[in-house]
């Protein structure tokens, strides 16, 4: 069986590596048209489109379906569906899937997005070498039950390579409809350069420890000048350790994110409920009871999630109960 230690042999996936290279080719064309030729309102409307698409990957893909680390209604979810379905990285369920796997194999062979294999293969190559060949019957053995229960997820996924076509179509079409773009501009940086720079903007949350996470014994503190640069901190890794806080930024941060922001006016809106997360004394007192009972870690930490959102309303009723 191999291990972390183990390479397994990877053959070129040529067809692959020549889709990636016109893909790229494209997106450098459309680079120049975008510097040149393309109206601003294009270019405003091609960094909603891409804001939009990011937001159905992180909020949607990863943090919601891959994660479960908060739930949303009926609306919410169409709507992130829709926004991940601009990103053209695959079903939702499959793309939630092989993230799971990622995280159950992180740093083996059978991580499709192996990080002991460098920086390189994590962010790109794995794209153009063939997988693991034990690869299928991984994905399968992921559970996937709450996926399959979930009717969007399962109505994406049976009509994904309908709605991502239609989709694409539509967005390159509407600029020179609506305010006149050329549509060969419009093919070139709404299409290929917008749909380049989202593929590559998901593609970086893969090899998010070794950009933003530190390696084991590194003492830089997030207190450093490299905050300006990386943003080093241990919040990579705390994801891999506890996948479901939904606090838990994609690139090195924890709190802030502009993800996290839109989760917590959704949770106000209470478009989504039953967010998961856990604070440093639940955490103190996991690991006690882990190191005293020998009881899995996960499993003691379980006990001392909780959702924020139900503190903030249980405070507000004590507080309304306290007479003026
Ligand atoms: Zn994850």
């Amino acid at each position: 069986m191999a291990n972390k230690d183990t390479k397994i042999p990877r053959e070129t996936h040529w067809p692959s590596v020549l889709f990636y290279l016109y893909l790229h080719f494209s997106a450098f064309i459309g680079l120049y048209l975008g510097i040149f030729q393309v109206k601003w309102t294009t270019i405003f409307y091609t960094i909603c489109l891409i804001y939009l698409s990011v937001l159905g990957l992180t909020a949607g893909a990863h943090r919601l379906w891959a994660h479960a680390s908060f739930k949303a209604n009926i609306f919410l979810r169409q709507f992130l569906a829709f926004a991940q379905t601009l990103i053209c990285q695959g079903p939702i369920y499959e793309w939630a899937i092989e993230h799971r796997l990622h995280h159950e194999y992180f740093g083996t062979e059978k991580d499709p997005f192996n990080s002991s294999r460098g920086f390189w293969f994590t962010y790109f190559i794995n794209k153009l070498v063939s997988s693991h060949p034990d690869n299928e019957n991984l994905l399968k053995a992921i559970n996937a039950k709450d996926l399959d229960q979930d009717p969007v997820v399962m109505w994406q996924k049976r009509l994904y390579w309908l709605l991502a076509p239609l989709l694409m179509i539509i967005t390159v079409v509407l600029p020179s409809e609506l305010w006149d773009e050329s549509l060969f501009c419009s093919i070139f940086f709404v299409g290929f350069f917008r749909i380049t720079v989202s593929l590559h903007y998901s593609w970086i949350l893969n090899a998010a420890t070794i950009i933003w996470g530190l390696e084991p014994l590194n003492k830089y503190s997030i207190q450093t000048n490299l905050v300006f640069i990386f943003n080093k901190s241990l919040w990579p890794q705390y994801h891999y350790i506890l996948p479901w806080d939904y606090q838990c930024g994609e690139y090195g941060s924890y709190n802030n994110g502009c993800i996290t922001a839109h989760i917590r006016v959704w949770a106000a809106l209470r478009l989504v409920t039953d967010l998961r997360t856990i604070d440093t004394e639940g955490i103190r007192k996991a690991m006690i009871e882990a190191a005293t009972t020998g009881q899995d870690f996960n499993e003691c930490v379980e006990k001392y999630t909780f959702d924020p959102n139900l503190l903030k309303i249980k405070c507000e009723l004590d507080l309304e109960r306290i007479p003026c």
